[in-house]
C-alpha cells in the first residue's frame, strides 16, 4: 500500500557555497525520501525580512513523502544541521544561513501544532517561495486560501 502524500519544501540558502548547499539539500532529501518528482529553477534573490548583502539563491522541489509530518519535520531540520546551519531565527528575526527548508505544502493537509504550520504561513507572501512554485505547480490549489498558486503569485506580484 502506498501511503505516500506529495510534498513541496522551499530550499533557501544565502551563506557558504549556496548552489552547493541547494543541491546537497536536495541530495539528502532524495536519501530519505526517493528521487524528487520536480525541481524548480534555482532563482537568486534579495533578503526577505532582514538586510544582509548575500543575496539568497532559493527553489522548491516536490517529493512524494512517506514520512509522517512531523516525521519530516524533524528530517528537515536534521538536514539543515547537517549542512552546517547552526541559528534558527528567534521571534521572527532573520539572519544568513546556509540553508533554509521550509514545508510549503503536505498534500491538502491543514496541520497547526506548536513544531508545524502547514501550508507555510508566509507563502503565498514570499515571491522567492511563488515564483519557484509556480513553475513546477502553477494550478496546484492552496487548501485554505482556495486560490492557485498561479492566482497568488498574480496576486504577490502587483501587490494585491
Ligand atoms: P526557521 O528558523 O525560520 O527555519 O523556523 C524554524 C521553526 O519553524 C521550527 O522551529 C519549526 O518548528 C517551525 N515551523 C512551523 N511551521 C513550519 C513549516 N511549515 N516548515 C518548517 N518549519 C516550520
Amino acid at each position: 500500500m502506498n501511503n505516500s502524500e506529495t510534498i513541496y519544501l522551499s530550499l533557501g540558502s544565502n551563506r557558504g557555497n549556496k548552489m552547493e548547499n541547494i543541491i546537497g539539500a536536495i541530495e539528502k532529501l532524495s536519501h530519505l525520501l526517493g528521487t524528487a518528482t520536480a525541481v524548480a529553477p534555482i532563482i537568486e534573490t534579495e533578503p526577505w525580512g532582514f538586510s544582509s548583502c548575500e543575496t539568497f539563491l532559493n527553489t522548491v522541489v516536490s517529493f512524494d513523502c512517506p514520512l509522517a509530518p512531523e516525521e519530516l519535520l524533524q528530517a528537515t531540520q536534521q538536514i539543515e544541521r547537517q549542512l552546517g546551519r547552526t541559528k534558527k531565527s528567534i521571534d521572527g528575526q532573520y539572519s544568513d544561513r546556509t540553508i533554509d527548508i521550509d514545508i510549503l505544502f503536505y498534500g491538502s493537509r491543514v496541520i497547526e501544532s506548536p513544531q508545524l504550520t502547514i501550508p507555510h504561513p508566509l507563502l503565498h507572501k514570499r515571491l522567492f517561495v511563488l515564483q519557484p512554485l509556480a513553475a513546477i505547480a502553477p494550478q496546484l490549489v492552496h487548501p485554505t486560501l482556495k486560490k492557485s498558486i498561479r492566482q497568488l503569485l498574480d496576486e504577490a506580484d502587483s501587490g494585491i
